[in-house]
């Protein structure tokens, strides 16, 4: 605890007491010591007095234990010398301060000012409390803001006020800065303001704060059944469900410390724009309880961290209609106003998370050309970056997080979206073209499902498009090094080594039938899901598409199959697939969707196989291109002699080994050989195939386009699958 701000709430809680003690004599002098006291329309009496004691003040009379108990609360004045840092002393006065200024302001009703006047509404009537109140516990208001002093000018009042209303949150104002406050700014700029509009002035002085903290203890009785007198329970539910905090704009005092002390005991910390020391350390509050000198530009977003308020983007702000609705939707190539990627321009998507003060929550960049630069049935390069930041967020989240982009964008009537990482394939319609969908929607759609689904994890959401080839390039490179970090981290695993794999279900949406097995030596098909991901993801949603299954009994342990995994599969694929393989491409292979980065097919004339790549586009050896193999293999079959799988697959020891594993290899694409060649190699040297003289054994479309071919390349080259034992 900062010495010198429990020094100034202290002194400033001593001062508002003196003043209370002074108005509530004014007043019983002027009204006599029985006259009636009270909150205009309330059942809850002086609310946080009733709420933290119990006390029913009805008269003036009534204040006077009150006082005592302001009296028993207050701590000595903090000592220049001799000072104990201990943060219960300012609690109390901040306590303290607030019944005072509860005695203020309830004198104020009976002998003026009166508290409401000009802009000023005063105290909150129970049916206001019943509208309200009611919207911090639906979350269709997620707190308050409750805003001291006046911003620096009418602009920034306005532009901050903005801001805290599209993020739905009340803003409570009352106190002033040099000569205005931040209610006469808006006041002036013509902005309308009362409970419907959510901005509401309480009053010019310090003392109607109280109003603000009297609002929330009176929602913790009506809607969190809390009794009164019971302040901890009050207290506590406060933190727990108003995100409430105070925002101080201008030169702190010493009542303006003592105030924020009580809120502190509320769970509601103060951020302020001006010098004045921190307290940093969590507590009483979720994370910090006075964060200062914080930029008017970044004000609002560093108190919703700070308060740890989770945002809700009820709607997506986008000129096509979103739903679930539209996952399916297909965009014909006539239908088409542009596409990204899918092999015809360079892209990429990649989420990652960033320190929190490099996030701007809501923030979309698109650089580069926009769809309007295109003809219909024009192309672009595309690279997404998404960033994300939160206190509870971890490097292991990101893939999964990454992987919902398809679910989200798919969800846009008029967008599509295939594939994951750099094999991803975007189209937008003509008709979302017409209707006004932009890049930015994109950004847009992301950063409202993401706040959606992952609150818990993340606290800010940005989106950086880019759209020309040369910072795709650029980009992609980075990405890449990112996607082989994470495919790296499960080295040393096995499938032997763990008692439960996970499923995958979020392909279903194209693939009804389709889930993929994700074992720690075989990601999900797409190549975007590991074992680890999948643990991650179902420790962020367990009710999500990634759950845990256990293996239960082994039924073949060659072929990769166990007796739970094959019920899982059962029930979870309508009931379409019975048994699953994992390591065979022969005997019941794992069901394909459409998302696999490479499948695999059995060339029967050369005893091996041929793997092809999405982003092969030439014919394979099988007599169809990879469009036309994924048309046929695809949409959640089960197809002996065709897989679907990752490329890190394909250097695993689990590699279709039922059916002779990696030494089968006899074909595959340059492409693919050129960026798997040191894994590649490192797996032939591991089984003793002679690495890259192993490479060399394999053929691809420089010497092989037919079968016949490869079978004529891989006699010649003396491949070891010539003699292995026949697949079939
Ligand atoms: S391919 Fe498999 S792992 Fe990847 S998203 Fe689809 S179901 Fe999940």
């Amino acid at each position: 605890m900062s010495r010198i701000i429990a020094a100034a709430a202290i002194r400033g809680a001593h001062q508002i007491a003196k003043q209370a003690e002074e108005m509530l004599a004014k007043a019983i002098a002027a009204k006599g010591e029985t006259a009636a006291v009270e909150f205009p329309n309330t059942g809850y009496y002086i609310p946080i007095i009733y709420a933290m004691t119990g006390r029913q003040v009805k008269t003036l009379a009534d204040f006077r234990p009150v006082l005592d108990e302001i009296h028993s609360l207050l701590p000595p004045q903090v000592e220049k010398k001799l000072w104990v840092p201990y943060l219960g002393h300012a609690l109390d006065a901040g306590m303290a301060t607030l019944f005072a200024e509860e005695i203020i302001e309830g004198c104020k009703y009976l002998i003026g000012p009166s508290p409401v006047n000009d802009i000023w509404l005063g105290a909150a009537d129970d049916v206001i409390l019943r509208e309200r109140g009611i919207q911090f516990v639906d979350g269709s208001a997620p707190g308050f803001a409750a805003i001291v002093g006046a911003a620096p000018d009418t602009e920034t009042a306005v532009k901050i006020a903005r801001k805290l209303q599209e993020r739905l949150l009340y803003v409570f104002m009352c106190s002033h800065d040099h000569g205005t406050s931040f209610s006469q700014q808006l006041a002036e700029a013509g902005v309308e303001m009362g409970w419907e509009t959510r901005l509401v002035p309480f009053g010019p002085e310090i003392p109607a704060a109280i109003y603000a903290l009297g609002f929330a203890a009176r929602a913790a009785m009506s809607f969190g059944g809390v009794q009164p007198g019971d302040f901890r329970r009050n207290l506590l539910y406060n933190k727990a469900r108003i995100f409430a905090f105070v925002l101080a704009f201008g030169k702190v005092t010493d009542e303006w410390y003592a105030t924020a002390a009580g809120a502190i005991n509320f769970g509601f910390p103060t951020i302020a724009d001006s010098d004045i020391p921190q307290i940093l350390p969590t507590g009483v509050c979720t994370y910090e309880h006075v964060v200062s000198n914080v930029p008017h530009e970044t004000i609002v977003e560093k108190a919703i961290e700070v308060r740890g308020l989770k945002i809700k983007i009820t709607h997506v702000p986008i000129p096509v209609a979103f739903s679930p609705a539209f996952e399916g939707e297909r965009i014909r190539k006539e239908d088409m106003h542009v596409e990204f990627g899918g092999q015809r321009t360079p892209a990429f998507e990649w989420l990652r998370s960033r320190p929190i003060d490099q996030v701007e929550d809501g923030k979309v960049e698109v650089a580069g050309p926009e769809v309007d630069t295109v003809k219909e049935g024009g192309k672009l390069p595309f690279g997404l970056i998404v960033e994300v930041a939160g206190r509870k967020m971890q490097p292991d989240f990101e893939p999964v997080l990454e992987r919902q982009i398809h679910t989200y964008l798919n969800h846009a009537q008029g967008l599509f979206h295939m594939g994951q990482r750099d094999i991803n394939w975007v189209r937008i319609s003509k008709e979302a073209y017409a209707k006004g969908f932009r890049l930015e929607h994109i950004g847009k759609i992301l950063h409202a499902m993401l706040h959606e689904h992952f609150s818990s994890i993340l606290d800010k959401v940005q989106v950086k498009i880019y759209t020309d080839e040369k910072t795709v390039k650029e980009l992609h490179g980075q990405a890449r090094k990112v996607y082989e970090e994470r495919d790296a981290r499960l080295a040393g695993m096995t499938d032997e080594s763990v008692d439960v794999f996970y499923s995958c279900t979020l392909c279903q949406s194209f693939a009804p039938n389709h889930l993929c097995i994700i074992t720690p030596q075989r990601s999900g098909l797409c190549g975007a899901y590991s074992w680890l991901d999948g643990r991650a993801a179902y420790e962020i949603n367990p009710a999500g598409p990634n759950r845990p299954i256990p293996k239960g009994n082994i039924v073949d342990d060659r072929i990769g199959q166990w007796e739970k995994v094959n019920q899982f599969i059962y029930e979870k694929s309508n009931a379409a697939i019975e048994r699953m393989s994992a390591y065979s491409m022969i005997v019941d292979p794992m069901t394909s969707c459409g998302c696999f980065e490479c499948i695999s097919a059995v060339l029967p004339s050369t005893n091996g196989i041929m793997i092809a790549p999405r982003e092969f586009p030439g014919e394979t050896p099988c007599g169809m291109k990879f469009s036309t193999l994924a048309g046929t293999v695809g949409g959640g079959r089960q197809v002996p002699g065709f897989v679907g799988h990752s490329k890190h697959y394909i250097v695993s020891p689990k590699f279709i080994s039922a059916d002779g594993g990696f030494a089968r290899i006899v074909w595959m694409p340059k492409v693919l050989k050129d960026e798997l060649k040191g894994a590649l190699v490192k797996r032939a040297d591991e089984l003793g195939l002679g690495g890259e003289a192993f490479l060399a054994k394999i053929a691809d479309e420089t010497v092989a386009t037919t079968e016949e071919q490869v079978a004529e390349f891989v006699a010649k080259a003396g491949h070891p699958a010539l003699q292995m034992a026949p697949m079939f």
